[in-house]
């Protein structure tokens, strides 16, 4: 197995369940999770150096050490239905779920973002209203279970670390092994699960290529945070904790997901790939409640023809760019501002109603983002503010900016198999998850498949 994501460590611990006598192999090119250490955190350096092995990203549990916000839903979150069906796809989440109780002592509770009421009201206003299944871990919690599932798999399956792979050779006439290359050794596996996630998707890509597998890139996702008084989400936060919405805009048919909802959160910053983001923090990290609460607009879909979407990345990546060199790193202005393209000041943010939960920037927009997005943007803002008034207030707080990306699709059968036999792909490396609860049910998927038919 190659990562030891979430997706790598649910497919080992599920594949030694059920077959314990495998001869299970992890290579991962991070660290254990107690010497993932960013040197921003460590305050050796200030800025991200865009480390070839980032500590964010790779190690135990991959990108998975984060917030733990796990979603139970096939609603948004990855295609992994489409695969093996909604019904089996919901099953493993919850199974997902079930195994992070056992890892995990006294989890917080689930809740559900179910609301009749504001999904019909949502529909007549164009927008979406996507439910969920939740339970929100928080980072110590996170970081607890994946321990707790290394201390448990590390007598069972061998784990090395710090070891990159660097090439895989298909099984050939004389081979009936899968050769797998690394700086140091090489290995050779009868079966091969790929878990390489996100910070490896070009190598992976690369990979499928070399070994005819056919690849579709998806593209890349360009977010503004919005920050906003908390009461006027009473009746939302009230009944459903968090809502997310999604919209098609009118003129360009962009699509648009609310994302990462923090009722009384912060928003903060988040070092990643030599550039600085806008990010947001529930409010049980710090214990420390705001007064806000903040969401990210997503916006996907701008380049619609395939010739394009390859240049998507790029493209978020030269608006985050761009944004970075104009204010040393997160901007923000009041949305009355953005409205009328004039530039915030520092003391109009110091006067604002809505107080900032972080110190970015004061900017116009208008200079720094692309037209359409921001266009996209604003006619989300406005039609949200039908559902929840107060949203295009022009106090409200709009930071710049965030990027998501999706890996490229890889093609594969509906046991997550390539056309290659007995090469699996399991999480976000697949382009079919992008989420903590898909990317651990996909990697449970394969590791029983294979656990069962040897
Ligand atoms: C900042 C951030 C916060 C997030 N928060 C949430 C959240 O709250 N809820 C949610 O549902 N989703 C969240 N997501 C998305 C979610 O974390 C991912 O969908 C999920 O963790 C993917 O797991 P994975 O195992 O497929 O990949 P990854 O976590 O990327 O793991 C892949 C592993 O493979 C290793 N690897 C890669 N290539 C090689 C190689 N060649 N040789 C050896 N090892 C290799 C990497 O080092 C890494 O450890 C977040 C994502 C980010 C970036």
């Amino acid at each position: 197995m190659v990562g030891a994501g979430i997706a790598g460590i649910f497919a080992a611990y599920e594949l030694n369940k059920i077959n314990p006598s495998s001869n299970i192999l992890i290579i991962e090119k991070g660290k254990e999770i107690k010497k993932r250490v960013c040197p921003i955190k460590e305050q050796s350096i200030e800025k991200c150096n865009n480390c070839r092995i980032c500590h964010i990203k790779c190690g135990w549990g991959g990108v998975g050490k984060c917030e733990g916000k796990y979603n139970y839903t096939n609603n948004f979150g990855g295609d992994l239905y489409k695969y093996i069906g909604h019904k089996k796809a919901l099953e493993l989440m919850n199974y997902v779920d079930k195994i992070n109780c056992n890892f995990g002592d006294r989890l917080a509770n689930t809740y559900s973002t179910y609301n009749k009421e504001l999904e019909v009201k949502a529909e007549e206003y164009g927008l979406k209203l996507l439910h969920t299944k939740v339970r929100h871990l928080g980072t110590l919690k996170t970081e607890e279970i994946l321990l707790n599932m290394y201390n448990y798999l590390k007598d069972k399956v061998e784990i090395i670390f710090d070891t990159e792979v660097i090439n895989i050779i298909s099984k050939g006439k004389e081979n009936d092994s899968f050769t797998v290359e690394t700086q140091n050794r090489t290995y050779y596996s009868n079966k091969l699960i790929l878990a390489t996630g996100i910070s490896s998707s070009n190598w992976t890509k690369e990979q499928c290529t070399s070994l005819d597998i056919k690849v579709r890139e998806q593209g890349a996702a360009i977010g503004l945070r919005l920050e906003v008084p908390a009461s006027i989400f009473k009746k939302v936060i009230d009944s459903t904790y968090e809502a997310k919405f999604s919209y098609r805009t009118e003129k360009t048919k962009d699509f648009i997901i609310t994302y990462c909802m923090n009722p009384w959160g912060r928003v903060i910053t988040k070092h990643t790939n030599g550039m600085i983001m806008v990010d947001g923090q529930n409010y049980l990290e710090s214990n420390e409640p705001t007064n806000n609460i903040n969401f990210t607009l997503f916006v996907s879909d701008y380049f619609k023809s395939e010739d394009n979407i390859i240049y998507s990345k790029e493209f978020a990546d030269s608006v985050i760019k761009v944004v970075n060199s104009t204010g040393g790193g997160v901007l923000v202005q009041r949305f009355g501002d953005m409205i009328k393209g004039k530039v915030t000041s520092y003391n109009e943010i110091n006067n604002n109603t809505t107080k900032p939960t972080l110190d970015a920037t004061p900017f116009d927009l208008n200079l720094v983002i692309p037209k359409r997005l921001l266009n996209d943007i604003i006619e989300m803002i406005y039609v949200l503010d039908k559902m929840v008034k107060g949203i295009a207030d022009e106090n409200t707080l709009v930071y710049a900016a965030e990027t998501k990306y999706y890996n490229p699709l890889v093609q594969v059968n509906e046991n997550l198999e390539t056309k290659v036999k007995d090469l699996y792909m399991a999480g976000d490396c697949s382009g079919i998850t992008h989420s903590l609860s898909q990317a651990a049910a996909s990697g449970i998927y394969v590791g029983k498949n294979i656990g069962i038919n040897g």
